[in-house]
């Protein structure tokens, strides 16, 4: 049996490399799990698995925060993902559909929760899919 190897669980599906031969697939995983051996489809091989939810360490990164515009509107969306230079988050269905966030422009959000992961950082949209918006930081 191979080593073990940590996988990131998001929304209880996980990116599985075998540790053997390297085949990769989308696994789901049970909501409660925390270790899953994992046969590969190609070679066979089982690989142990150590189930990670935090997507980054000790920092929670999902959730309910506001976005506020330029012209100072304030908005809740739901932040689902953070990475060095950008975030995603999804914009209520209404707002989707009055089109209220375009590319180009520029936001800011406050987080009560976790006030150090957005800072006061800005970002301007990039993407608009519905209510799916994707924002890179100005730097
Ligand atoms: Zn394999």
């Amino acid at each position: 049996m191979g080593r073990t190897v940590t996988f990131r669980v998001i929304n209880n599906r996980m990116r599985f490399r075998c540790s053997a031969c390297g085949f990769r697939r989308n696994t789901p995983v049970q909501a409660n799990m925390r270790r899953k051996n994992i046969r590969c489809y190609k070679c066979g091989a089982i690989t142990k698995c150590m189930l990670n939810r935090r997507a980054l360490p000790r920092e929670l990164q999902s959730g309910k925060v506001v976005m506020i515009t330029n012209e100072g509107k304030e908005m809740d969306v739901n932040l689902y993902d953070v990475s060095m230079d950008g975030i995603g988050f999804d914009i209520p269905i209404r707002a989707a559909r009055a089109r209220t966030v375009t590319v180009g422009q520029e936001v800011r959000f406050r987080c009560s929760w976790n006030p150090r992961l957005l800072g006061n950082a800005r970002f301007v949209v990039k993407n608009n899919n519905g209510q799916r918006i994707g924002a890179k930081k100005i730097v």
